[in-house]
């Protein structure tokens, strides 16, 4: 604008209106409204169509985009222990599991008529009978110290605690090895120091966990490719061909458990095969159910102590709801994307996912009534509430997907929330170009905690900021469309009240009591996102930091070659020199030579950092200036200095906006191609933590440094990329 000429707000302005407009009994009556009862994904059309009239209200366009999408609703189940009577050729019922949590009287939503049956999204409907094995978290290592020690796992159920893990991923691995059921209980050892066990009361009394809750959650296999099972790669719209859904989902049957159901089972095992204290440290850690008689043994059961589990799910195709919110900015092609789910597992889900979306409505409150003062953002903001998170990150995958070209043409950032609250403890994940825009929101938010008075949120945290994996919205973004993400959230430490997640009890009762009393760190999570999108949108240069994306490279660097390192020490057995000696075909004659070659293409890699690293710093250095230059008062005449800053400006916004897409390799990761992200993927076999240069760990776990130095080759090219694109 001329000198002296006003229009819109300045920065300033616009923090106090995102800071000011957030209040903890706003959040409150959001989640009240969300918590009111069931919303299922495919099942909450009303919420969807509220959530949109709410956001329309606060001044924000919005609408409802529908997919039809494959998944399954609970029929029937049941659980029961048998013993091969010693009378008759009948078996008797030692223990009939109820499936079911209790209906606490103070807490409404536990005892609604239509309350959601506890079972496993993506379960395979079916009617096993067979001995069991405790699989401890079932996670790939589980699994195999149970082969490695020639425990008959094939043909058995197993029952797994939760934890480690997500939870598909202990259905597949105990599907890959012929087993034919899997239950997964919540078990007390995993809760820290509050326990009944420790003297606590269970909920609602105390804070410890109600020995009858259950996690529901999705079984799909989560690192292979989330979204709409039968559509990988496109958009689930009504009438599209559909692909065979067994490439990501179970065929055999699972179901989650409570621990006071999981007690009798366990202590049947008692005696049976070797203990688990007996075994590695991992496995020692079984202590949680000690005090109500269960020995922690591995089985399996005799032939003739058997459970039979009978999982009936009803399969359809059905519709889901994203309601998606536009704020217009000025600068056409620049966007800031923020979501979270609405769907639940569960009739609350006051922390999961409605703490999250109480918390999103009052940062658009807040963005409408600076809107209303005249606001008008430079980059367009797009607000979502997705449906279908809990399945498999439907909502988000298939929005991604269908509007894949427009996202990697526009997108400049992605920030999820999805459980906004659960504790007091801010936990973050971030692209390394985001961490910035966290540190300064953190800084500049009061924390709800004012023990000390005038501390910030980032005055209580530990400052970590973690690569991200998947188990939420941002994963389609961050692995499929090549944006950086972040997410945000507020969660308990060992010493705090038991979360029950996917539980029954995470209701508003709970987090009235436990989890926010005074709904404190909803209005402090909507404070930050506010912060957050003010400094995206309002910032005339993107506020990245390229530098750090460098050194988080080289640091990830490091860890691969700790990982190879390690691996260097293991001993190499005879056939695995055999068989590494026929990859490589005669090129490299020994083990040592492949290993010694991919050591190599490792240097190279840390080569390509250190450039991208000095590009990376120029960038970084020409926003600094140009951020500088805006604060100068050029004189209205020096035409040419102004161009120069135009011109700076707008080529460091294209650099930093494209730069997160040099990482994406087309073909994908080795057996799972919808995962297109060099530097980052859900583990193999984590699914929930984040695995760094997936390519190379994979390669290093299979000892198959040809396909190593396969991928050494691509992440270097991707790396050279992306230090070309900031020249
Ligand atoms: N947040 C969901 C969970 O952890 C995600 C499920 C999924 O990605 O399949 O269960
Ligand atoms: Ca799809
Ligand atoms: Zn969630
Ligand atoms: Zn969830």
């Amino acid at each position: 604008p001329p000198p002296g000429v006003r229009i819109g707000l300045d920065h300033e302005e616009l923090e106090t209106i995102l800071l000011d407009t957030p209040s903890s009994e706003r959040a409150e009556e959001w989640l009240r409204y969300y918590t009111a009862g069931p919303h299922l994904a495919g099942k909450n059309l009303s919420q969807a169509e509220w959530t949109r009239d709410k956001w329309e209200e606060w001044g924000v366009k919005s609408n409802i985009i529908t997919y039809d999408v494959y998944i399954n609703y609970p029929r029937d189940h049941s659980l029961t222990l048998l013993e091969k009577s010693k009378k008759s050729r009948d078996w008797d019922i030692l223990f009939k599991a109820s499936l079911e949590e209790d209906v606490i009287d103070e807490d409404p939503t536990t005892a609604l008529e239509d309350r959601i049956p506890t079972f496993h999204g993506y379960s395979a409907t079916g009617n096993v009978t067979a001995p069991f094995v405790f699989v401890n978290y079932g996670t790939y290592q589980d699994y195999q110290d149970l082969v490695d020690a020639g425990i008959e796992v094939e043909g058995k159920i197993a029952i797994a605690k939760y934890g480690g893990v997500f939870r598909g991923l202990k259905v597949k691995r105990a599907q890959e090895l012929g087993m034919v059921g899997v239950l997964i209980y919540s078990d007390p050892g995993d809760d820290g120091e509050i326990t009944t066990e420790n003297g606590y009361d269970y909920y609602p009394v105390g804070p410890a966990r109600h020995p009858k809750s259950v996690q529901r959650g999705s079984v799909q296999y989560m690192s292979t490719r989330p979204g709409d099972p039968t559509t990988p790669g496109y958009p689930s719209k009504p009438g599209v061909p559909r692909a065979p859904a067994n490439v990501s989902i179970p065929s055999i049957p699972s179901i989650p458990i409570s621990y006071a159901d999981a007690v009798p089972i366990l202590k049947a095992l008692n005696g049976h095969g070797p203990k688990s204290s007996d075994w590695n440290k991992w496995w020692n850690q079984n202590k949680g159910l000690e005090y109500k008689g269960v020995e922690y043994y591995i089985g399996p059961t005799p032939d003739h102590v058997v459970l039979n589990l009978n999982n009936q799910q009803e399969y359809l195709v059905t519709p889901l709801w994203d309601v998606i919110g536009v704020v217009n900015g000025t600068i056409p092609n620049e966007v800031l994307i923020v979501g979270n789910h609405r769907d639940s597992w569960i009739a609350g889900g006051a922390g999961d996912p409605n703490s999250g979306s109480a918390a999103l409505n009052e940062v658009i409150r807040g963005v409408g009534k600076a809107l209303e003062a005249g606001w008008r953002p430079l980059r367009t903001i797009v607000f979502a509430s997705w449906d279908g998170e809990e399945y498999g990150l439907i909502g988000s995958t298939e929005w991604v997907e269908e509007f894949l070209p427009w996202i990697q043409a526009a997108n400049v950032a992605y920030l999820n929330v999805d459980v906004a609250v659960s504790g007091p403890h801010l936990r973050t994940g971030a692209t390394p170009t985001l961490s910035q825009i966290i540190r300064d929101a953190a800084h500049k938010v009061q924390s709800p905690n004012q023990t000390v008075e005038g501390q910030t949120v980032a005055d209580l945290w530990d400052g970590k900021i973690s690569p991200l994996g998947s188990g939420s919205d941002y994963t389609a973004f961050q692995d499929f469309a090549g944006v950086p993400c972040m997410d945000l959230s507020f969660e308990g430490a060992t010493e705090h009240p038991v979360y029950h997640y996917h539980s029954n009890y995470d209701s508003l009762h709970w987090m009235k009591l436990y989890g926010d009393p005074g709904f404190k760190y909803h209005k402090a999570m909507s404070q930050i996102m506010g912060l957050i999108i003010a400094n995206l949108v309002d910032s005339v240069v993107i506020p990245f930091q390229a530098a750090e994306y460098a050194d988080a490279l080289g640091s990830y660097l490091d860890s691969v070659e700790v990982k190879l390192e390690a691996k260097r020490g293991e001993p190499t057995t005879e056939v695995e020199i055999f068989e590494l000696r026929a990859q490589v075909a005669g090129a490299l004659d020994d083990v040592k030579g492949s290993m010694d070659a991919f050591k190599e293409s490792l240097r190279a890699i840390r080569e390509s950092i250190c450039r991208f690293r000095i590009k990376a710093l120029e960038v970084d250095e020409l926003a600094a200036w140009a951020n500088h230059e805006l604060e100068a008062d050029i004189p209205w005449w020096n035409i040419i200095r102004r161009i120069k800053l135009a011109r700076t400006i707008m080529k460091v916004n294209k650099q930093y906006k494209f730069l997160e897409r040099n990482f994406l390799y087309d073909s994908g990761l080795d057996g799972r191609s919808w995962f297109k992200h060099v530097v980052y993927a859900p583990g193999l076999w984590t699914g929930y933590s984040g695995a760094v240069y997936p390519g190379l760990v994979e390669s290093i776990d299979e000892k198959d440094y040809v396909n190593g130095l396969k991928w050494a080759g691509i992440i270097k090219a991707c790396i050279d990329k992306a230090a070309k694109s900031l020249e």
